[in-house]
């Protein structure tokens, strides 16, 4: 059985789907591990390094997809990536499958079974393989590092022979995986935080980091949570409360994190431009939501806008991926408990169980078909 890892297509992504770990687990699981020459280097993983740890090293994609059972990426590959593999094979992949159903159909033609990490049900079996907290976990963290890179001030409050300098406000918005990780990050670095969620669940854990929880706590918000543990859509009156709450709240903070998502649906409008002119020059404001629509107004993919009243708005992409070896790190191992889900161990070949629900839940094409009940085609 062989597993590549390819070389990411994209210039901006900067991780890679194995480490030297997984490449010497695969290798221990008696596959053959094939690595793209360079797959690494941008995470900090060098050819040698996969070589030391067993895996042979491909001259390109083409050389590494060709005869591969299993394909490992970060992003989805193109198509035209694909061409020449194996019917059958397995590509697994952050595969953003919503709104690509066109890429997807393509990938369907090749005849190889694609799989989304990011689909994969989070419960207590695929915790291990969920991309989404560790990748969340890290932008999280990275979007306090950040703030506090774009911020002139200090975090912490210091008194000293020169005066006091006050501590930092600051506020996070949407108090998921990411945002659990901002507060714990700017806490350690001694700012004063705050946070909203519309999950009722959140306030708990906010408040058990030692931040002050601020939303609009009414009926609607005591059922705002789906089965899944995920933030409902909230109605257009809910939102107009929540806007005036935080419009008098973030106009006194310093730095402000929005991490708010809806699976599924563009992220929630949260910040306005109003709520953005009255904030203090030097303020500053991450929205790490921007590649998903953006929770803030204003806020552009990939900029640092600077406002006419002295605030930034900063909208890095890729922010797990500015920790890439930390991040590729991560991502690995969840891939590399999946896949070990999909092998039998005594003949050490695949063997993958199309019924099992973590199987279902992310297995987007099959058989030269998109096989996804929340992707098909229409008529299909
Ligand atoms: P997410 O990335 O989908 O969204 C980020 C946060 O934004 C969420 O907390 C969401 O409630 C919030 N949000 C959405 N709309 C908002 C609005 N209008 N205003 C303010 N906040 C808003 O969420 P996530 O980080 O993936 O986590 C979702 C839930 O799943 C959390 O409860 C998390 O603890 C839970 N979770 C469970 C597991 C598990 O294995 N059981 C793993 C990871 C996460």
């Amino acid at each position: 059985m062989r597993i590549t890892i390819v070389k990411e297509s994209s210039a901006s992504e900067p991780r890679v789907s194995a480490s030297v770990e997984t490449v010497k687990r695969f290798v221990g699981l008696g596959a053959e591990v094939v690595v793209a020459s360079g797959a690494g280097l941008a995470s900090g993983v060098s050819d040698a390094d996969f070589a030391g740890a067993g895996a042979s090293i491909a001259a390109d994609n083409a050389a590494a997809v060709a005869g591969a059972d299993v394909v490992l990426a970060v992003r989805r590959p193109e198509a035209s990536a694909l061409t020449g593999i194996k019917p059958g094979a397995l590509v697994i992949a952050i595969a953003d499958p919503y709104g690509n159903e066109a890429a997807l159909s393509e990938i369907a033609a090749t005849g190889a079974s694609l799989f989304a990490m990011e689909l994969m049900p989070r419960i207590t079996r695929a915790q291990v393989m969920d991309v989404l907290s560790s990748q969340a976990n890290l932008a999280g963290y990275r979007a306090v590092i950040d703030a506090s890179a774009e911020f002139g001030r200090a975090f912490p409050m210091m008194m000293t022979a020169a005066g006091t300098v006050p501590a930092a406000r600051v506020f996070i918005m949407g108090a998921g995986v990411a945002g659990l990780q901002a507060i714990a990050t700017a806490r350690r670095l001694g700012a004063v935080v705050s946070a909203t969620d519309v999950r009722p669940a959140a306030k708990e854990q906010v408040e058990s980091l030692g931040a002050k929880f601020i939303a609009v706590e009414d009926e609607e918000f005591k059922q705002a949570e789906t089965a899944g543990g995920y933030a409902k859509q909230m109605s257009a009156e809910y939102q107009a409360k929540q806007a005036e709450l935080t419009a008098s709240h973030i106009a006194k903070q310093d730095i402000v994190i929005t991490t708010a998502l809806i699976p599924g649906r563009p992220a929630p409008k949260l910040v306005s431009a109003a709520m953005v002119a009255a904030m203090k020059a030097g303020s500053v404001i991450i929205d790490l939501a921007v590649e998903r629509g953006g929770n803030v107004e204003g806020a552009v993919p990939g900029e640092i806008v600077v406002t006419a009243n002295g605030a930034k708005i900063v909208g890095h992409l890729n922010v797990p991926g500015r920790l890439a070896a930390t991040a590729s790190q991560l991502y690995a191992k969840n891939l590399y408990a999946f896949v070990e889900t999909l092998i039998d161990k005594g003949t050490k070949a695949l063997s993958v169980k199309w019924d099992d629900e973590l199987v279902k839940a992310t297995l987007l094409t099959k058989d030269g078909a998109v096989v996804h009940p929340n992707f098909k085609p229409a008529d299909a």
